[in-house]
């Protein structure tokens, strides 16, 4: 086997190693036996075929800014991602730029929106790492990861081999990809197609086009849909601020829900009932059906911001229904009987179940 540089943070080979709430930004997670950072695509590779081979357990980590681990913590290896690398070349009139998994997301966001390289500026803001992105297809502000992905180099965990899937391979849909809650592949890289002139994307998300003062579908400068972007999730706790526990979470807690067409009118009928009239019902067409709003339900379901659990431990974000969030002495074990809370009692009003966006490690809603 290749003999590759990669930094061991540590090998506790018995006993409590590393406190995964260190890695996540909930700050919550037992211990690790064994933590990998992997600095380069061949340490990281090496490591899940180690794992793998000895079936032994192994948790790929980015910024863990999307997941809920137990309070017991996870056996076998965590493997954090750390390679680096961003490369932009010319493509005709766009920009092909390959990112390497392990670099910040944000920061790579900021960089080519400042070398003028459009087309991220509505993911600004976003924590965690390149390789996660398409993992739950991360979207914002009218923007999903996969419009722009050319390909993602993936290490496939069953055959041992690296290639590039497609976005066609990776099985997109609304946060979600084939490699979300799997074991499939290890995310080494992805490549993407944007824009050499500067420019944004068409503005496609209303509140943002009110905030930029064009109408939907215009192009302006990315920089400025940029600042834009991150005034707006500061104000609702979605960009990361070590001080304020409102945004000690995993994002947004819940999905929105999408129903089927053929329940549609029964599900809007029955909130209708609760809330007196249905059209006040937020709803957006969505390619498998009618997408509703997990934050509108749950506010009409009796859970407005701030509301709290486990003693105050844990509480809905002040500034955003739908980040549950650590108020800085929570266990896992408060957050999930406040998530059962809020999922139960959407459900019990509306009929309408909430699922869970983060991965949930070595514990359950
Ligand atoms: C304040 C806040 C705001 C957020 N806002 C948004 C938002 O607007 N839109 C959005 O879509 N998400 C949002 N999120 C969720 C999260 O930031 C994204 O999903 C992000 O892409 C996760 O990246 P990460 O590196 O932290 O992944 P992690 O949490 O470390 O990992 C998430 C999952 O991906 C797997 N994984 C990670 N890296 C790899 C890899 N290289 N190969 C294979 N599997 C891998 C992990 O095993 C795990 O299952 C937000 C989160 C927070 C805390």
């Amino acid at each position: 086997m290749q003999t590759v540089p990669w930094g061991v943070v540590s090998t506790a080979g018995t006993g409590i190693g590393h406190h995964l709430a260190e890695y996540t930004t909930l700050r919550l997670g037992g211990p690790a036996m064994r933590l990998v950072v992997a600095d380069t695509a061949a340490a990281a590779v090496e490591t899940v075929t180690v794992a793998d081979t000895d079936n032994t357990g192994l948790l790929v980590l980015g910024g863990g800014s999307n997941l809920v681990i137990g309070d017991d913590g996870v056996a076998g290896t965590v493997l954090r991602m750390a390679n680096k690398g961003v490369e932009v070349s010319r493509d005709g009139e766009q920009a092909s730029v390959d990112l390497a998994a392990g670099e910040d997301w944000d920061d790579v966001v900021a960089r080519l929106v400042t070398e003028g390289v459009g087309g991220l500026e509505c993911l600004s803001g976003i924590p965690g790492r390149v390789g996660a992105t398409p993992i739950q297809n991360v979207g914002a502000y009218g923007c999903e990861i996969s419009e722009l992905l050319i390909s993602a180099r993936v290490h496939d965990r069953s055959s041992g081999r690296v290639t590039e899937w497609a976005p066609a391979d990776l099985g997109f849909s609304y946060r979600s990809s084939v490699l979300k809650g799997t074991a499939r592949g290890l995310v080494l890289g992805v490549r993407l197609r944007l824009r050499r002139d500067g420019m944004s994307m068409p503005i496609r998300y209303a509140e943002l086009a009110r905030v930029l003062g064009v109408e939907t579908g215009s192009r302006v400068p990315a920089a400025e849909v940029r600042a834009a972007v991150l005034e707006l999730r500061r104000g609702k706790g979605m960009v990361l601020e070590p001080s304020d526990h409102d945004t000690w979470s995993a994002g947004s807690f819940f999905t929105n829900p999408i129903v089927a067409d053929s329940e549609i009118e029964t599900v809007l009928a029955r909130i209708g009932d609760v809330v007196g009239d249905t059209a006040r019902i937020p709803r957006f067409p969505a390619t498998e059906g009618t997408k509703l709003s997990a934050a509108w339900l749950i506010e009409h379901a009796g859970f407005p911001k701030g509301y709290a659990g486990a003693g105050g431990r844990v509480s809905l974000s002040t500034k955003h229904t739908l980040a549950l969030t650590n108020r800085g002495s929570a266990s896992t074990a408060d957050l999930l009987a406040l998530a059962r809370e809020v999922r139960d009692g959407v459900s019990s009003r509306f009929g309408v179940t909430l699922h869970p966006e983060p991965l949930l490690l070595n514990c359950a809603l």
